[in-house]
């Protein structure tokens, strides 16, 4: 049942960039679309923010590339500069064993000189914005005989955002045997006219969001002050009998912080997040689902793709930012008809980040009272 990277017919040095990252395991848009990808099927892969998108056209693109070859063989648009640079750091880490990779971020506001020498070396793989971009074929800097590859991310993003005709350009400028691959989040009508335009044997690959239900999962929030999140988590853990459980934090220093109270508190806790080399995060993953550690405290970065998902309690220690990562975060518990509890701490102005959560995942966080240290004691 379990699919492995190793299954999905990928060269095995890219299995190696891909231990580098820390991934375990194919999400489920990595598992679905990787394979078909392969056989040079054109896809459109629709899966929510945060689901693996990039790996899964990072990795078939690199699956291609003729590292021989100094020419322009892929080439992948993204709304934005953040996004191009982001998606060209994910690919070089995928390629970390393909000696002599070039993947070149090409995006506005950054000097044209630089990217176009750097685009004259030979870039193997290069990643815009659609307006960049445009410059860059325009100028003939960027030659497209040699792309193979063309790469829509985030396609519903980039036509919200005015691209359209750019991106209709761009694409038409590609050599007519050329594969393409659209990824999005969301698939609206904008999205189905600029894939019918381009690709008429596109197979659509989506992945169903996770739906919660509000009977397994018992959703509370507290208001406490940052300063006493430690001592109101501790009363809370000792009105639990035995709970496993995971707390979430928004960055690595307050794993660590959390994870160091918690332990002096008396709590077998460890934690994962970003820092931790690979080795030490499976040590404390196993030791986590065998029961030796009973809190988990981690960032959500850290806890994607982990198959941890019947814990008793997930505690949202600092409010995320997106709601996706809350629903990320509370499906940990309250799986397969077992019931889970969900506890969240917000103080002040946040609650309104609280109010788009509820409003995002349509069902209500109750507030509870504080529980004094009578109800802890007795
Ligand atoms: P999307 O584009 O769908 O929003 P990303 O590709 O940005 O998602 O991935 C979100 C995060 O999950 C990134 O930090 C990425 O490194 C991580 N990630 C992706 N695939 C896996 C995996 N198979 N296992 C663990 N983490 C993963
Ligand atoms: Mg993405």
């Amino acid at each position: 049942m379990d699919i492995k990277f190793t299954d999905l017919g990928l060269r095995a040095e890219l299995i190696e960039g891909i231990q580098r990252l820390g991934f375990e395991s194919p999400s489920p848009i990595q598992a679905q679309t990787i394979p078909v990808a392969l056989e040079g099927h054109d896809i459109v892969g629709l899966s929510q923010t945060g689901s693996g998108k990039t790996a899964a056209f990072g990795l078939p693109a690199l699956n291609l590339i003729d590292i021989n070859r100094d020419e322009t063989q892929v080439l992948v648009l993204c709304p934005t500069r953040e996004l191009a640079v982001q998606v060209c750091e994910e690919i070089h880490r995928l390629a970390a064993a393909l000696k002599g990779l070039v993947a070149v971020p090409v995006y506005g506001g950054a000097p044209l000189d630089r990217q176009m020498r750097a685009l004259r070396k030979g870039a193997h793989i290069v990643v815009g914005t659609p307006g960049r971009v445009m410059d860059h074929l325009r100028r003939k800097t960027l030659r497209t005989d040699a792309i193979r590859l063309c790469i829509l991310d985030e396609a519903d993003r980039m036509l919200d955002m005015g691209f359209r005709e750019d991106m209709e350009i761009i694409l038409g400028d590609m050599p007519e045997d050329r594969q393409t691959l659209f990824f999005s989040a969301t698939m609206n009508r904008a999205v189905e006219g600029l894939i019918k335009t381009f690709s008429h044997k596109a197979k659509q690959i989506s992945i169903e969001r996770k739906s919660l239900t509000v009977d397994t999962i018992e959703q509370t929030y507290y208001e406490v002050r940052n300063r006493s999140k430690i001592e109101v988590l501790c009363r809370l853990l000792d009105l639990e009998t035995n709970p496993r459980g995971i707390v979430f934090c928004n960055t690595k220093q307050m794993v660590e912080d959390a994870t160091e109270a918690l332990t002096a508190r008396g709590y077998v806790a460890d934690r994962i997040h970003g820092d931790i080399t690979q080795a030490n995060r499976e040590r404390v993953i196993k030791r986590f689902k065998d029961g030796s550690v009973e809190l988990l405290v981690a960032t959500d970065v850290a806890a994607r793709g982990l198959d941890i998902d019947d814990v008793d309690i997930v505690f949202n220690y600092d409010l995320p930012h997106d709601p996706e990562d809350y629903v990320h975060r509370i499906g940990r518990t309250g799986r397969a008809g077992r019931s889970g509890k969900s506890v969240t701490f917000v103080y002040g102005r946040d609650i309104y980040r609280l109010e788009t959560i509820e409003r995002y995942t349509r069902q209500v966080v109750r507030r509870m009272p504080i529980p004094s240290l009578e109800d802890v004691e007795g």
